[in-house]
């Protein structure tokens, strides 16, 4: 999906930010073990989803 971004684990709270600004919402946040962090050439650690749900994602404890 074209929404989603990938972060590693240093880019998590810049991705989350502009995840918010984007979208307006707050992302869904699954662990990956595969795909470039959106932000620099690291592995990515994390993907942000666009979720049909409405509130906060249940991992907001970055
Ligand atoms: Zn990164």
């Amino acid at each position: 999906m074209l929404n989603n971004k990938y972060c590693c684990e240093k880019h998590k709270n810049k991705a989350f930010d502009d995840f918010l600004k984007e979208h307006d919402t707050f992302p869904y946040i699954e662990k990956v073990s595969s795909g470039k962090c959106n932000y620099c050439d690291d592995d990515a650690s994390f993907v942000l989803k666009i979720t049909k749900q409405m509130g906060p994602s249940e991992l907001l404890d970055l």
